[in-house]
């Protein structure tokens, strides 16, 4: 049996873990940082561990790339993944309900979107809304389709337990560098290491996006997401799982500042409630559990999902830089990585064989 380590509990890193663990292998996951219960905690404590504070849901994005492409089909692969474990854990922390979106500048991608289209892409359930059914005149063009969304903190948490229940091991460290894990005593023997650092090492197309939530009580229905002409955004995630909802809209490349803005909290709850004020239906106001910050660790061109063999033959399999889309793309990131994984043991197998 081999033993693989893999660097990282964030949703990638649980994710790629249990994936690699149904494949018969001994798996230990190695982090500084495991899902805890982090409504308690200040985020600024734990900036750099973007699981926990993601929306978080799954929104298609029409793919116009290659790298969209690749995403776009991952994406499709945990949609699927996430229905099987709603239908299996109902306390697993996921919903599925509607995902509706409006649009004030719509590209091309969109503007081509109908049923038909939408069909080919896999988009469950979409339908395009009608003039009636938009928030006002600056919004062209709206529509629905199925999604889901999770509760990062139950989660990720119910991912961790599953995979202690199945015998996986943890070990809480930092690390300057996943070639280190080799060198680790309480790691064993280690066949190979799943960098699911989020960020990489060092990796220079990597940076961070910030964005700053407000998690707010109020209930909501569906997942809405609204982008603006000036490229701007407004967004709700609900969390359910008395998690409450997120309301968020910023996206800041390369943006350090762990402290939340009261203005941009003011901004972002008045804005939501414009486009969607049903979300203030119980009590016509908010009420506020937190203001977040998290990083998204981004990456140029998308996520680094490839082997690495360093010079002495250790193999290192990157799974890191998923940006805003960690959990839609997870489960498929972790069938990737079990594949990079099958193909480098069935390689080391057979030329461990003795020639005859
Ligand atoms: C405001 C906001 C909204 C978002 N909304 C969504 C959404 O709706 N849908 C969606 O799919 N995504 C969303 N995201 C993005 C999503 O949260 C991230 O893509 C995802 O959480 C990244 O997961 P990860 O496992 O790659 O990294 P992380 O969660 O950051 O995990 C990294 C892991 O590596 C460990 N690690 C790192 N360095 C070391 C080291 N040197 N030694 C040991 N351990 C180390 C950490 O301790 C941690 O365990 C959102 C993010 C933000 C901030």
């Amino acid at each position: 049996m081999s033993h693989i380590v893999v660097l990282g509990a964030g949703v990638i890193g649980l994710s790629s873990a249990l994936q690699i663990q149904s494949q018969g292998h001994q798996v230990t996951i190695i982090a500084r940082d495991f899902p805890g219960p982090f409504e308690t905690v200040d985020p600024r404590l734990q900036i750099d561990y973007t699981s926990p504070w993601g929306g978080a849901h799954n929104r298609w994005v029409p793919p116009t790339n290659a790298t969209e492409e690749r995403e776009h089909a991952m994406a499709l692969r945990t949609f699927a993944r996430m229905r099987e474990l709603c239908r299996n854990y109902p306390a697993a922390g996921i919903t599925f309900m509607p995902g509706i979106e409006y649009l004030e500048a719509p590209s091309p991608a969109y503007q081509e979107l109908n049923a038909e289209k939408a069909k080919i892409l896999g988009m469950e359930g979409f339908r395009l809304l009608k003039p009636a059914e938009l928030p006002d005149d600056k919004v062209k063009m709206g529509f629905e389709y199925n999604s889901w969304c999770v509760n990062p903190m139950v989660y990720c948490s119910f991912l961790l337990r599953r995979f202690g229940y199945l015998g996986g091991k943890v070990v809480k460290k930092e690390v300057r560098s996943p070639v280190e894990i080799f060198e680790m005593r309480e790691s064993g023997r280690v066949d190979a290491v799943i960098n699911a650092s989020g960020i990489g090492f060092g990796d220079p197309d990597v940076f961070i996006t910030r964005g700053q939530t407000c998690l707010v009580a109020n209930l909501c229905p569906a997942t809405v997401t609204r982008q603006n002409a000036d490229g701007s955004w407004s967004f709700s995630v609900p969390r359910n799982f008395d998690g409450g909802t997120i309301i968020g809209g910023t996206k800041e490349p390369n943006n350090w500042d762990p402290n939340p803005s009261p203005e941009v909290r003011a901004a972002l709850l008045q804005n939501f409630a414009g486009t969607y004020p049903q979300i203030l239906a119980k009590d016509n106001e908010y009420q506020v559990i937190a203001d977040i910050v998290g990083r998204r660790p981004t990456r140029k061109n998308g996520m680094r999902l490839e082997k690495e063999l360093t010079g002495d033959g250790k193999c290192i399999i990157h799974a890191y830089g998923p940006g805003g889309r960690g959990y839609e793309l997870s489960w498929g990131v972790s069938e990737a990585v079990a594949g990079l994984l099958s193909g480098h043991l069935g390689l080391a197998s057979q030329n461990q064989r003795p020639k005859l």
